[in-house]
C-alpha cells in the first residue's frame, strides 16, 4: 500500500475527568470529549455532564469487561475515529490503564493521556489541607487496603502508617474498620486526626471528621459506604501550626528572592 491509500487510524485517549464537578477537568481533555467520535467512561464516578456537548455514542465501561471494552476502542480507531477513554480522577492512579494500553499496543493503536485532577486532591481542597507540613510530614502516601485486589505484603497498611506520613486511603471506606485497626496496629496514636470525604467536589460531598478513635462510628452514621477517601494524620488536625515554609521566610534566600536579613560585615 503506497502512503496516499494508507487508511487514516484513529487513536485512544485516556482522559481524566476531575473528582466530580464538571469543570474541574482539563481544558485539553473537554476538548478531547467534545470532538471524540466515541466515548467510553468510567460508570458513576464520572460526571455525565461532561459529555454535554456531544452526540457520539457513550458507553459506560462498568458494564464490559476488558476485551469488549477495548473491542470497542479498537474497532472505532480502525474506521478512522478517535475515543475518549474518560477515568475518573487521574487515570494513572487505580485506573486499570496498563491492561488497555497492553492490549491497544498488540493492535497497533496509538494512545495518548490526558491527566485530571484526582480525588485525593479534590479531598484535599475540600477539606483546605495543606498535604505536606514543614515539620509535621514532607511526604503523602496514596494507598488501599488489600480486598478482593491483593496489596504487596511490604505495603500492608501497619507497615505504611508506621511513617506517621499524611495517608490518603482509596476503595477501602467499606472497610474502615480494619483500617483503623492497622492505623493503629502501625503506631498511630488514637487522636490522630481523619477525615472521611464523601464525593469530593460533586453537589452531594460529604465530609466526616474526626480522630481514629472516632471515625468508625462517624462513618457508620453518616452510613458512608462507597465513593470516599480517608484521609489520615495530623495535617488535616486543627493543631496550630508548628512551623512556616522556608519559601516564604524573609530571611531565607532563594532563586526568585534576596532574603532581606542583613548580613553584618
Ligand atoms: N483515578 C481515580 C481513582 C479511581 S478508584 C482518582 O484519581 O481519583 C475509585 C476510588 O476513588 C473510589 O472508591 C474512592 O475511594 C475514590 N474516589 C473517586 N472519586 C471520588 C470523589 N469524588 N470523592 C471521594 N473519593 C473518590
Amino acid at each position: 500500500m503506497n502512503k496516499k491509500e494508507k487508511k487514516h487510524v484513529g487513536k485512544v485517549y485516556f482522559v481524566g475527568a476531575g473528582p466530580g464537578a464538571v469543570d474541574l477537568i482539563t481544558v485539553r481533555g473537554q476538548k478531547i470529549i467534545d470532538s471524540a467520535d466515541c466515548i467510553v467512561y468510567a460508570g458513576s464516578l464520572v460526571n455525565k455532564a461532561l459529555f454535554d456537548n456531544t452526540q457520539v455514542p457513550l458507553h459506560d465501561s462498568a458494564k464490559l469487561h476488558l476485551d469488549e471494552i477495548v473491542d470497542l476502542m479498537i474497532s472505532t480507531c480502525k474506521k478512522g475515529g478517535n475515543v475518549a477513554r474518560v477515568h475518573t480522577g487521574d487515570p494513572s492512579l487505580y485506573g486499570a490503564i496498563k491492561e488497555q494500553m497492553v492490549l491497544l499496543d498488540n493492535a497497533e493503536i496509538e494512545y495518548e493521556t490526558i491527566p485530571g485532577v484526582t480525588s485525593a486532591f479534590g479531598a484535599a481542597a475540600a477539606l483546605s489541607a495543606e498535604l505536606t507540613l514543614p515539620e509535621v510530614t514532607q511526604s503523602v502516601i496514596i494507598t488501599r487496603r488489600g480486598g478482593r485486589t491483593p496489596v504487596p505484603e511490604s505495603e500492608s497498611l501497619p507497615l505504611l502508617a508506621s511513617h506517621g506520613a499524611t495517608m490518603i486511603i482509596f476503595l477501602s471506606v467499606s472497610m474502615i474498620e480494619d483500617v483503623v485497626e492497622e492505623l493503629l496496629a502501625g503506631g498511630y496514636f488514637p487522636d490522630t486526626a481523619v477525615s472521611v470525604v464523601m464525593k469530593a467536589t460533586w453537589p452531594e460531598e460529604h465530609i466526616v471528621t474526626g480522630t481514629l478513635a472516632t471515625i468508625s462510628d462517624l462513618v457508620k452514621q453518616a452510613q458512608i459506604t462507597k465513593t470516599a477517601l480517608i484521609c489520615v494524620g495530623e495535617v488535616f488536625s486543627d493543631k496550630p501550626l508548628k512551623a512556616a515554609s522556608k519559601l516564604y521566610d524573609k530571611n531565607f534566600s532563594h532563586a526568585s528572592r534576596k532574603s532581606s536579613t542583613k548580613i553584618r560585615k
